[in-house]
């Protein structure tokens, strides 16, 4: 298949902050024909392809378009309604539900009409309560909910949450924001021109920093932006709500205590961050804990092995993919939902580009 890989890649939708160009739009037409054609034809059909497999989709946040417009990284983001037409459309496709009870099912060979689907929700967002649960509920689907503990705990953003909206608060600052900005991360060695695109390229550059050097910079840019802080809707759940979603029959699993990248680790910093965010939270929500989600999707095999040994069942990663019964259990891979992929050139979704998309041909390079 890596010819079909090479001559997808080419006709894939760029990022552009500027409005799509006439050249842009003909290409996403072309992709959008050959994805209706494959569909026609039954070469991407999810039912077929996902057969005797498990699949895994993964969302992040749920902002109504209002407020993902002010989110840094909008690509993370999926509105309600388009939750919804994902989950109509996987509902159609697969059966749905937690990882916990998919990945059971899975294993213990069970035959089923649809094949294995579990839906999931990275990093414990406050919207995943207010904006997803309700459209979880009207379909009747169970989801898995990957907690950072840390972070929920003392109420603070993630890092790179933290870190996009300083960074775009400079760059607003009329009073010599942009300048600042530009010398404290070129002593940093981050990239600086391209200002569209600049958040999102200087959080991806800031990973191959050190974990002290990454910290470091979040914090003078933090600093430098000063007051300006981060609207409300961008905080994580408490554990109160966390048990709300326990409730519903939702899955919680950890996302390690720090969201730190856990090759990163040493083997104290690994038991921490494993063992201990399964500890706390099996004592705060008065469950088990059962699967462990990599932060940034980083894992080897001495973190794989961190998390069997710390009594979990299963983990997963970002790797794009189905997985099968002699898949390892501890990196599991995963379907990114990502919306941009799924619409088609007018912006509405398109069934054909996410069969497309989750049969391989149209390969997940967002991982
Ligand atoms: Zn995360």
């Amino acid at each position: 298949m890596g010819d079909w890989k090479i001559l997808l890649i080419a006709v894939r939708l760029p990022r552009s902050y500027d409005g799509p160009s006439p050249y842009m739009i003909k290409k996403t037409i072309i992709r959008d024909s050959i994805a209706r054609f494959l569909a026609q034809i039954g070469l991407t059909s999810p039912v077929r392809r996902g057969r005797g497999k498990l699949s895994i989709a993964t969302f992040h946040r749920v902002l109504p378009e209002t407020q993902r417009q002010t989110y840094p990284f909008p690509g993370l983001a999926v509105t309600p309604e388009e939750l919804d037409a994902f989950l109509t459309y996987l509902k159609q496709h697969f059966d749905c539900g937690s990882l916990s009870t998919q990945h059971t099912r899975y294993l213990s060979g069970e035959t089923t009409s649809r094949p294995l689907l579990a839906i999931t929700f990275d990093d414990a967002q406050y919207d995943n309560y207010s904006n997803a649960r309700p459209v979880l509920a009207r379909h009747g689907i169970k989801a898995s909910f990957f907690v950072p503990v840390v972070a929920v705990e003392r109420q603070e953003l993630l890092w790179h949450d933290r870190f996009g909206f300083a960074l775009r608060a400079l760059l607003n600052q009329e009073q010599g924001g942009p300048a600042q900005l530009t010398d404290i991360l070129s002593a940093a060695g981050m990239p600086t021109s391209d200002p569209y695109n600049l958040v999102g390229r200087v959080v991806q550059a800031s990973k191959g920093l050190t974990l002290e050097a990454r910290l470091r910079l979040v914090e003078q840019v933090a600093e430098a932006a000063g007051a300006a802080e981060a609207p409300a809707y961008a905080r994580l759940m408490t554990f109160a709500e966390l048990a709300e979603l326990a409730a519903d029959g939702h899955e919680i699993g950890s996302h390690s205590m720090t969201h730190c990248m856990m090759p990163e680790c040493d083997d104290s910093a690994l038991a921490y961050e494993i063992a201990e965010s399964r500890r706390v939270l099996q004592d705060r929500l008065g469950l088990p804990i059962e699967t462990f989600c990599y932060p940034n999707g980083n894992s080897d095999a001495r973190t794989a092995q961190a998390v069997a040994q710390a009594g979990y069942r299963r983990a997963v990663t970002t790797a794009w993919g189905y997985n099968g019964q002699d898949s390892d259990r501890f990196r599991l891979r995963r379907f990114d939902m990502v919306s941009k992929h799924v619409q088609d050139a007018k912006g509405q979704f398109l069934p054909a580009l996410l069969d497309f998309r989750m049969s391989g041909f149209y390969p997940g390079l967002d991982t």
